[in-house]
């Protein structure tokens, strides 16, 4: 069969690796793909939003699994358009991938459905937003409703910072019409965990633990990053809380999606807050993130193209996933200065040397190729991704790979994993 994977990240990178092991493959394409997934498919320079220019090519190659990576094409209804045209495609539909692209949305369902979640306010009025933050206390957390990558996020430590964020938010100043609504949400504590499962709208299949690390600095300091690195398993993640994510969060929300009218089918990513036994829904994606399905996807011992065409067909039922008992480290090498200014085209040294480090994959997110060699391209450029028998052991792998690596000014976490040793 010819599958087309849509996206040019770490984790498109890391679908591509994944699906190319499949003896299901006929002919693998990428679109736009990067220089690290042009090793293993066809690159195809198409954009992920140019949602025509995806449909005619999937109809001329004969497409028979498309698999979106971003969220940008699910939020305009690619995978409406496709099936409207006969086309097999894993991903969430428009209406489904609302619980990402609308925080207010995502809050109300979850209100509705009982899935534990902050108390919370939706806003388009200052003086409302400033009575709730007034009521609620500090620190008080305030984000934009609609997508901004990441950064819509403000973690006001005290009222004049709460005040401003929500002023810019819906004056339209900041992050545009993405903030012409807000949520403003009570501040919570504990440590994060991501919880992603494959579901066709009725079944749900877990996929293993995994923690990323937001913040761009080592100890969590810093401004909030896309991520800059991950592992699996979570150990944060015990078995009664997996019990409780999957009861209460994962099952009420697929459910809940089912009877509004909006069958989620794809790869639904909770993002958790864990405070002793309790469980609190930070946010949902519709889609793997990132850098998370770097070690995840290391980690799956199964064929994934079954499992996505499963899902695509719409009838998870009797399929099973079996994951390696090896645990993943990915570290993230990003451009100095992200997640604000930095710099590109930078030359990359020691891929080759990399690439030797035994049960360790190199992905590709903001690389282009220049005359044989790798530019930087992009803010996060590389994620380090390697196996170990242990945590600690597949850490010091990773970290091994990424010590052969260089360019000026790169940057990563010397502490990813820590957390997991930690426990
Ligand atoms: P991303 O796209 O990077 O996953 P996002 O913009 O969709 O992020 P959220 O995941 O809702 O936004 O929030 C980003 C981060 O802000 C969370 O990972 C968490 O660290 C912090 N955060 C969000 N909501 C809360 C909260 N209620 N209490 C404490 N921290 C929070």
């Amino acid at each position: 069969m010819n599958i087309l994977v849509i996206g040019s990240g770490g984790r498109e990178h890391a679908l591509v690796w994944k699906i190319a092991q499949s003896p299901l493959v006929e002919k693998l394409y990428c679109a736009p793909g990067n220089p690290g997934t042009a090793q293993l498919a066809e690159n195809v320079n198409i954009a992920v939003d140019d949602l025509p220019a995806l449909l005619a090519f999937a109809k001329g190659k004969e497409i028979g699994l498309t698999v979106v990576g971003p969220e940008l094409p699910l939020s305009l209804g690619l995978v409406d358009l496709f099936e409207e045209n006969g086309l097999k495609v894993f991903g969430a539909r428009k209406n489904a991938a609302l619980i990402e692209a609308s925080k207010a949305f995502s809050k109300d369902l979850m209100h509705k459905y009982q899935v534990p979640t902050a108390a919370y306010g939706v806003f388009t009025e200052v003086d409302k937003a400033i009575a709730f933050i007034d009521q609620t206390g500090i620190p008080i957390v305030i984000k934009a409703d609609g997508l901004a990558a990441g950064k819509g996020v403000i973690i006001a430590q005290n009222r004049e910072e709460a005040v401003a964020a929500v002023t810019d938010m819906l004056s339209g100043n900041a992050f545009g019409s993405a903030g012409s609504r807000v949520v403003v949400e009570e501040f919570l504590k504990g440590e994060e965990a991501s919880f992603l499962a494959f579901t066709d709208g009725k079944n749900i299949i877990p996929l293993a633990s995994a923690q990323d690390h937001k913040a761009v600095f080592d100890g969590d300091q810093g401004p909030n990053t896309g991520g800059m690195g991950a592992y699996s398993p979570a150990p944060v993640v015990t078995p009664a809380i997996h019990e409780k994510a999957m009861a209460e969060v994962m099952r009420r929300t697929v459910d809940g999606l089912a009877a509004e009218g909006r069958t989620y089918k794809g790869v639904l990513y909770a993002g958790l807050m864990i405070d002793g036994e309790s469980v609190k829904t930070l946010e949902f994606n519709a889609r793997f993130g990132d850098p998370e399905c770097q070690p995840l996807l290391m980690r799956m011992k199964s064929d994934i193209v079954p499992v996505l065409l499963a899902v695509a067909d719409g009838d998870l039922s009797g399929v099973e996933i079996e994951w390696h008992d090896k645990a993943a480290v990915c570290v993230v090498m990003a451009a100095g200065g992200y997640p604000g200014d930095y710099k590109k085209g930078d030359r990359i040294s020691g891929l080759g040397e990399a690439a030797q480090v035994e049960d360790l994959v190199v992905f590709h997110a903001g690389t282009k190729s220049d005359q044989g060699g790798i530019l930087t391209n992009g803010g996060r450029v590389l994620g380090v991704t390697a196996l170990g028998t242990t945590v600690p052991e597949a850490i010091e792998r990773a970290y091994q790979g990424v010590a052969k690596i260089s360019w000026p000014e790169v940057h990563y976490r010397k502490d990813i994993g820590a957390k997991a040793v930690n426990r």
